[in-house]
């Protein structure tokens, strides 16, 4: 990390719906809070901005980093270019039908205010994504999902600012290629902007509940008619007891992604491991969980510098306080090095490495 991070920001200045910070820290900008800075640090708070913001030499000529709210970034460095937060509020009920609703909600809005606002409201869906960190902006990015569900199911369109034609443009749910925590805007990062998504919400839908501990959480609550609002708190609860919160202690969630193989790989590894949890993915593939896989490597717990794998979940890597970006991907390739030794399966990376 460069000396910059010890210097004041040189300079603040205000636009028009947006705010330029120079030498900006992101420290307080990544889950993981690793110490990194930016040369410039824009926040928009009005898309139209970005119309006037792109004809400045310094965005058409510098690297350029979208930024929510970092849970899924790890800073190996400083950042030597623009970093860009699109903080653009506001939820609209765009139409009200007699069974779904169509809702534009903000690229800057953040996610789990939105999946209690849509739950107070009587919508549904949502329930099983609840308390995943993060922007509206950033969910179509990686398809964010949990508990059996992804958020592609819900996304009818996503406004971005598209750098190619220099305009806003929108994409329908087909243009945006949702796939396992994936999409277009992975493969594209330098194109998009998200600046809003629309989703569709429908009034009732049958409650996904099969996932593992969720019919349980939900006994132990006496919940015998679940609602989706009751799902929702069955899940945060699990999710409470099984993650690290970054607010107290720095990480972004799962670090790696859960590999995806072929069945002849499932059986190849079942003759060694007979216990190896594998689910099918369809079309021939296998998701294999990574979880297991560190924990039978016996790297739960493991702690190396200033980062560990945690001890609540083997799939989260922690800052244990003072950890560098650097210290954490150390720890992450000695990780995926030794899955891969054992089990001949590399694991992916879930965050933006940079
Ligand atoms: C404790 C914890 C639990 C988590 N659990 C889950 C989970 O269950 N399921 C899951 O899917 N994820 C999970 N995550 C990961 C993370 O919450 C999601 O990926 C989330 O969508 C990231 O949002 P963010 O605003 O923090 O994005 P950031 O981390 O700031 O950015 C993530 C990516 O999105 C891009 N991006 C952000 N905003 C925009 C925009 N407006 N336009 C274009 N690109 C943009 C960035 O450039 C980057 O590539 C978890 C993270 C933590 C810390």
């Amino acid at each position: 990390m460069s000396e910059k991070r010890y210097q004041v920001p040189a300079a603040i200045s205000e636009g028009v719906g947006y705010t330029i910070v120079e030498n900006a820290s992101l420290e307080g900008r990544n889950t993981f809070r690793v110490p990194a800075r930016a040369d410039l640090l824009i926040d928009v708070r009005r898309p139209e901005a970005l119309a006037e913001l792109f004809g400045y030499a310094a965005l058409k000529t510098r690297p350029l980093l979208v930024l929510g709210e970092g849970s899924n970034i790890l800073f190996t460095r400083d950042w030597p270019g623009v970093v860009l937060s699109i903080a653009a509020l506001g939820i609209t009920v765009v139409e009200e039908g007699s069974h779904n609703v169509r809702v534009r909600v903000g690229a800057g809005e953040n996610w789990n205010n939105f999946v209690h606002w849509s739950l107070a409201r009587g919508y549904s869906g949502l329930e099983n994504l609840v308390l995943i960190p993060g922007t509206i902006g950033a969910a179509p990015i990686q398809n964010i999902g949990a508990y059996g569900v992804e958020v592609r199911e819900f996304i009818t369109s996503v406004e971005a600012w598209d750098r190619d034609s220099s305009r806003l443009t929108t994409l329908s749910n087909a243009d945006c290629r949702f796939g396992y925590r994936d999409s277009v805007f992975k493969h594209q990062r330098d194109r998009f902007i998200i600046t809003a998504v629309d989703f569709e919400l429908p009034k009732w839908r049958p409650l996904q509940m099969d996932y593992a501990g969720v019919r349980e959480e939900l006994a132990a609550l006496g919940m015998d008619s679940p609602t989706p609002s009751g799902v929702a708190e069955a899940i945060a609860r699990i999710r409470t007891r099984k993650l690290p919160n970054p607010a107290l202690i720095g990480n972004a969630g799962s670090f790696f992604k859960n590999p995806m193989v072929e069945a002849s790989k499932v059986s190849e590894l079942r003759k060694r491991y007979p216990q190896l949890p594998a689910w099918e993915a369809g079309e021939g593939q296998f998701k294999l969980s990574a979880a297991w896989m560190i924990e039978s490597c016996g790297f739960k717990g493991l702690k190396q510098e200033h980062a560990a794998v945690s001890e609540q979940h083997a799939l989260v890597l922690v800052n244990l306080g003072q950890a560098t970006g650097s210290q954490i991907w150390a720890l992450a390739e000695h990780v995926r090095d030794g899955v891969q030794e054992r089990f001949e399966v590399l694991l992916e990376p879930e965050p933006l490495v940079l």
